[in-house]
């Protein structure tokens, strides 16, 4: 395995194995993998003969008090997962070489990253659209991983793609999960065991909404007051959003069909987490269904 640090040589590492005809999968994190990744990985590995993963906590999509500097990262961990796992290049730029000084230009993607993580998190969007563009045109990959985990990262990112003729095969991956049920997350590092416990209230949250759906009932308000009714319960817990949205377009429903996406972020504690599920797709987890 390769590991570049520097735009140049990974840049020349792409030209070259397109050259030769290699297709290449890539897979862009924020680092501290865990098994969420690691099944992105495995499906890079399948669809490309390079399998490209970039290590980068992207500063720009990150807002004022946010956990930027706090955010964990350990390279040598990462390094040893990604070599068990088959990664055949591991991409870690540092802050200056992907924003050198002068750096003006961002992509800014419109309605679908109004709501939702976009209301709460202004600019956060555009510093990911950013990113995720500068990083297509340094890696060239033909396709591009990601966990349904940041289900409005992957519509922004299809949407730009799109928008913009990148000719990246987009790929959304189901996501992994505890075997009590919260999603995995580079962030889960930060709670404590108390809060750990907390936090399966999201999961909760969304299997209850799941369940009242399946006995039939089709109502936005209902469906998302199931699962704020979990949520109220407990203690440590502050809603930041729970919505039903379009699963495309992101747009307000009014009334929830199989296409339909729950969607939701709290705070437990300083820690904000975030989770989802098609209204119309299979388990939460095998212990709360
Ligand atoms: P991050 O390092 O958190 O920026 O995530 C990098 C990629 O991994 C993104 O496409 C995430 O959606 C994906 N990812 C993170 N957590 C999970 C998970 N639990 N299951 C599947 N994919 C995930």
């Amino acid at each position: 395995m390769d590991t570049f640090f520097s735009v140049a040589e990974m840049s020349r590492f792409s030209s070259r194995s397109r050259k030769e005809g290699k297709s290449i999968s890539f897979v862009p994190t924020m680092g501290f993998l865990h098994e969420g990744h690691v099944s992105l990985i495995r499906e890079a590995r399948r669809r490309g003969d390079v399998c490209v993963v970039s290590i980068f906590v992207n500063p720009t999509q990150f807002g004022v008090g946010e956990d930027f500097q706090s955010y964990p990262r350990d390279l040598e961990r990462d390094t040893e997962i990604a070599l068990k796992n088959g990664v055949d290049v591991l991409f870690v730029p540092g802050a200056a070489e992907m924003y050198p000084k002068g750096y003006q230009t961002y992509v800014n993607v419109e309605e679908i990253t109004l709501p939702l993580c976009g209301a709460s998190r202004p600019g956060h969007f555009r510093g990911v659209a950013t990113v995720v563009a500068k990083l297509f045109n340094i890696v060239k990959p033909d396709s591009a991983i990601f966990g349904e985990k940041d289900y409005q990262q992957l519509a922004v990112i299809r949407r730009m793609v799109g928008d913009l003729n990148m000719g990246v095969e987009i790929v959304g991956m189901p996501i992994v999960r505890e075997p009590d049920g919260l999603a995995m997350s580079s962030r889960n590092a930060y709670l404590s065991p108390a809060e750990r416990k907390s936090a399966l209230c999201l999961s909760r949250a969304i299997a209850a909404a799941i369940e009242l759906y399946r006995s039939g009932n089709r109502s936005v308000p209902a469906l998302r007051n199931e699962a704020l009714r979990i949520i109220g319960e407990e203690p440590a817990a502050r809603v930041d959003y729970v919505e039903l949205r379009d699963g495309e377009s992101l747009a307000e429903v009014d009334t929830a069909d199989d296409g339909t996406v729950l969607a939701l972020a709290v705070r437990i504690g300083a820690t904000r987490l975030i989770d989802n599920r098609m209204l119309g797709r299979g388990v939460v987890c095998r212990e709360t269904c």
